[in-house]
């Protein structure tokens, strides 16, 4: 392939080795000090490629930094905002392999040994990267392109824009922060400190993607607890936490689980299980695209739990249930030039957007709330989230032009 932008996949390749997972059980901000580690590394890349202002927020733990504009006129801010965490995935000794030139049909063997492997039969999006240059795991472990990608991507952009000052741009304000793939990254986010007018998560999935919908999201927690009373003498008396767990989840409509459902379908999904007779706990998220839907959800978890209650007794069944993040689009919806702008970007480079709604949420939903509208453009990966994931450096490149376009499309609009 040409090369367009020299230091995008090395400087990729470099980001992706960097363990950097998030963990749920931690309290602290970032959750883990490997990721306190790579923003330091990020911090001192962004001072020498020139950038202003590079500073990491203590509050929330986001590195954020400044391009000033050289333009004559004052142009809306335009912010860029990525994770640097990794999924809940193995992180450790991340193996980049690059397949170039791939022809379309073969199977990839990501390990030596052959036991885990992208076949187009499996993952027919592999069908789509004939003739470009794939990046993948080695078998045992996460990528990584969630979303080193968008950092990867970002960092270039603004790389680009310093050593080519002819190109014109207003300021640009960027964003890297911790923790997205643990949902509490962006709960600190702060718009007025990024002082951004508009932005955009590129932390999206294959060319194209363009997210301004997404789920609106709670989490469950249920803890059970039981009477444990030996076998011989229960008849009547133990109640096995075990099995109200079992009546808890069964009373949920089979249906409406993740692998029952697509589209704008919403779905609970019980995550973990774990109990013996004495006690239980379920973990659950609760999705919908409607707001009324997710009331409407959280209602029924409420009912049951009534229902087990009075059943089994009051106190048996106990839960923890909170909202995590809501769709975007009841706020986008008033900024719908900032989906424009975008699309007119994709649209002048030849790339179709692709607009359906996201199965889950970004930074942006979150926000996007706070006043700041935040679609997702795409970073590029497919597979996300474990071994299978792979990138091809065209769908990079291809980020980072549309990125520039957005910038430039800037350049016409009033502040
Ligand atoms: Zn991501």
């Amino acid at each position: 392939m040409t090369i367009k932008y020299e230091k995008l996949i090395p400087r990729f390749l470099g980001y992706v080795k960097q363990n950097t997972r998030s963990d749920e059980n931690s309290t602290t901000i970032p959750s883990t000090e490997r990721q306190t580690v790579f923003l330091n590394k990020l911090k001192d890349e962004l001072n020498e490629i020139g950038m202003s202002d590079v500073k990491i927020n203590p509050s929330n733990s986001y590195l954020t930094a400044e391009l000033p504009s050289n333009l004559d006129h004052e142009v809306p801010v335009l912010g860029l905002i990525s994770h640097i965490d990794t999924a809940d995935f193995n992180s450790v000794d991340i193996k980049p392999k690059i397949v170039e030139n791939y022809d379309g049909k073969s199977i990839i063997k990501l390990d030596d040994d052959g036991k885990y492997t992208l076949d187009p039969k499996v993952f027919p999006s592999l069908l789509k990267y004939q003739g470009q240059t794939l990046i993948t795991t080695s078998g045992d472990t996460l990528l990584g392109s969630d979303d080193k990608s968008g950092v990867s991507e970002i960092i270039t952009t603004m790389e680009y824009l310093i050593a080519n000052p002819d190109i014109k741009h207003g300021k640009i304000k960027i964003g890297l922060g911790p923790d997205e793939e643990i949902g509490t990254g962006a709960d600190k986010f702060d718009v007025p400190d990024f002082g951004a007018d508009f932005a955009y998560t590129v932390d999206g999935g294959p060319v194209g993607q363009l997210e301004y919908e997404t789920f609106s999201a709670a989490a469950l927690k249920v803890h059970i607890t039981g009477k444990n009373v030996h076998p011989s003498e229960a008849k009547g008396i133990m109640i096995n936490a075990v099995q109200v767990a079992v009546d808890f989840q069964n009373a949920l409509p089979s249906v409406e689980v993740p692998e029952k459902t697509d589209g704008r379908q919403g779905f609970y999904h019980l995550l973990e299980l774990n109990g013996t007779v004495d006690s239980a706990d379920m973990s659950y998220i609760i999705r919908d695209f409607e707001r009324d839907g997710l009331e409407a959800r959280k209602a029924n978890v409420k009912k049951i739990t009534d229902e087990l209650n009075s059943k089994y007794g009051e106190g048996t069944v106990e839960i923890d249930m909170y909202d995590q993040y809501y769709n975007m689009i009841d706020v986008i919806k008033d900024h719908m030039d900032v989906v424009k702008i975008a699309e007119d970007a994709m649209k002048n480079l030849d790339i179709v957007p692709d607009e359906a709604p996201v199965r889950g949420g970004t930074d942006g939903s979150k926000i996007s709330y706070m006043g700041l509208p935040t679609p997702n453009l795409f970073a590029g990966g497919e597979n996300m989230h474990g071994r299978f994931e792979y990138v091809a450096e065209e769908s990079m490149e291809k980020a980072v032009d549309v990125i520039l376009e957005i910038v430039k499309l800037n350049n016409n609009r009033k502040k």
